[in-house]
């Protein structure tokens, strides 16, 4: 978010019903209780469950490490692996020996925006990989001049993890379907139109 605008402010005035990101604190709220359900669920995070189950992952019961613990992707993730019964470890910038625990991890969800930052050997063989993270690096070959990297290196984890997403073309896309379909939802709710 551009540093002129206000975060909190934003939040404050956003109507829930119109919080398709799902980042207000009353839908984040929802999300972390028990027994309650937010309006929304936020894109990015919703995107990383349904690229699990859809890959037939399962989670209930399983380890899972999120590494990266930001308000709008690394905390709700956790929230959610919870909600799927996963045993949830969240990994850090100030977290000791991260490596020894994601080698623990059935399933690994990375958010931390640090190139390569997860190397084959921090993998338990047969692990499933979701890589959040992007990090742009210059690339004069690339329409744009740069080209997208993930948390991940992708070459050494292929290798070890059972399944794993790319970076670009990955978790983003799904990001965008989450958002479109959190959108169409808000709209039906709007219109009383289910
Ligand atoms: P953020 O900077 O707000 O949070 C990063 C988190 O990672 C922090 O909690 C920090 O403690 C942790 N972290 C930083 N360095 C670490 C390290 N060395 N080891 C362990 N943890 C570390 O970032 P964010 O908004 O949560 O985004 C994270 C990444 O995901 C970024 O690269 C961002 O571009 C990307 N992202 C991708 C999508 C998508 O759709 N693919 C959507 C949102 C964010």
């Amino acid at each position: 978010m551009g540093q002129h605008l206000d975060e909190g402010k934003i939040l404050n005035v956003l109507k829930l019903e119109k919080d398709v990101d799902g980042f207000h604190p009353l839908n984040m709220g929802n999300l972390a209780m028990r027994g309650r359900d937010p309006l929304f669920i936020p894109c990015t995070p919703k995107g990383c469950i349904e690229l699990l189950i859809r890959s037939s992952v399962e989670i209930m019961g399983k380890n899972a490490v999120v590494i990266g613990r930001s308000n709008i992707v690394g905390l709700p993730i956790s929230l959610l692996l919870q909600r799927h019964h996963a045993t949830v470890t969240i990994v850090h910038a100030f977290t000791k020996n991260p490596e020894q625990i994601a080698r623990e991890a059935d399933i690994v969800v990375t958010a931390a925006g640090v190139p390569n930052l997860v190397r084959g050997n921090w993998l338990k063989p047969g692990a499933a990989v979701i890589d959040v993270g992007t990090f742009p690096v210059e690339d004069p070959s690339c329409e744009n001049g740069y080209r997208l990297i993930g948390d991940v290196c992708y070459e050494e984890a292929s290798k070890v993890a059972s399944a794993i997403t790319p970076v670009p073309g990955g978790v983003g896309p799904m990001t965008i379907a989450m958002l479109l379909s959190n959108t169409l939802d808000s709209a039906k709710r709007a219109y009383d139109f289910t």
